[in-house]
């Protein structure tokens, strides 16, 4: 079978889950029953993002502590430092640490508009992290690259300098075009970048929201995509299924290129999520 075949090639594969803090009593209730339904598939980490006001940040928190509290999961809050200053974010990567967190997904953040240009990158919090424990860190990549940089090689020169910085892993921007990822992995290989480039995989279900988050984040969005969802807009059942096939492509061709590692951003939904990695042959164990 494919996965029998996919797994000899590939040996085991890791998966890793992205939830958002929900700020509805529904969402709530979204969260849970998904972080429940995809918590047997044993990923390696599920994390939590980090808003950019202090009102997000606390619901991410709180997030973390009930995942350490009610499940076996590795919980690994993401953190970014636009809007914090270094006194600060030592003390919360000590309170992290004491809480028992070893898992951090460093980021920047994104700008508020009108804001002055940065003068402190992700690779001076990842810096400052190693300064205060061990963490284990995740740090982003931009396989079509990031919306400020200067251009491709320079991107990739701010990749570097955060895992020389101490990052153990990079976890992509979503991406549609798997020749981009393949060639970005290459130049990471060229470059001396010696870590998991881990795919973030994005399962599609809601294609209207996509287009106006891509505008935003340098994704390009290929024709056939477009092609895919036309015509479903006001049918959500459809949607979902088409949604599932291309994610479930995407992650085909990326295991046969001997991707092992995959992020997922679950959009706190279980179902595609469950589904694709059903296909990659990461199953709930049996108990014997
Ligand atoms: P950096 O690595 O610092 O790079 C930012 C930009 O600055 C790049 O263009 C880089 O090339 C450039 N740059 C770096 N160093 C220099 C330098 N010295 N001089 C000039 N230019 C430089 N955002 C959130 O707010 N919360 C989240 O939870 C969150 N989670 C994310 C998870 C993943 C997996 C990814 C891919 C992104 C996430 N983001 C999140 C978005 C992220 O915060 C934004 O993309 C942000 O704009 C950049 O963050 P970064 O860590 O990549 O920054």
């Amino acid at each position: 079978s494919l996965n029998q075949s996919l797994s000899e090639v590939n040996g085991a594969i890791n998966v890793s889950f992205e939830f958002f803090p929900p700020s509805t009593p529904e969402m709530e209730q979204l969260l849970w029953s998904s972080v429940r339904r995809l918590e047997p598939l044993k990923p390696k980490f599920v994390s939590v993002t980090y808003g950019a006001n202090s009102g997000v940040r606390d619901r991410t928190h709180s997030v973390i502590e009930r995942i350490q509290q009610e499940t076996q999961l590795v919980a690994a809050p993401h953190l970014t430092l636009v809007d914090a200053s270094d006194e600060e974010l030592v003390d919360l990567a000590k309170q992290y640490w004491q809480s028992g967190i070893r898992d951090i997904v460093a980021l920047r953040g994104d700008l508020p508009a009108g804001q002055p240009k940065p003068t402190r990158f992700a690779a001076d919090l990842v810096r400052l992290l190693r300064s205060v424990a061990d963490f284990d860190i995740s740090v982003a990549a931009y396989p079509e690259g990031h919306p400020d940089a200067r251009n491709a090689q320079a991107d990739l020169i701010n990749l570097k300098r955060k895992i020389d910085a101490g990052a153990n892993r990079a976890i992509t921007q979503f991406f549609f075009d798997v020749e981009s990822y393949l060639r970005f992995r290459d130049r990471c290989v060229t470059a001396g970048i010696d870590v998991e480039i881990i795919p973030g995989i994005l399962p599609v279900t809601n294609f209207t929201q996509l287009k106006r988050f891509a505008a935003m984040t340098n994704v390009a969005l290929p024709q056939w995509l477009h092609q895919q969802f036309s015509g479903l807009e006001d049918d959500p059942a459809t949607r979902q299924l088409v949604g599932a096939n291309v994610a479930i492509d995407m992650v085909k061709v990326l295991s046969r290129e001997g991707v092992k590692d995959f992020h997922f951003y679950t959009l706190n939904r279980a179902e595609l999520t469950y589904a694709i990695c059903h296909t990659l042959g990461v199953r709930p164990k049996v108990a014997v």
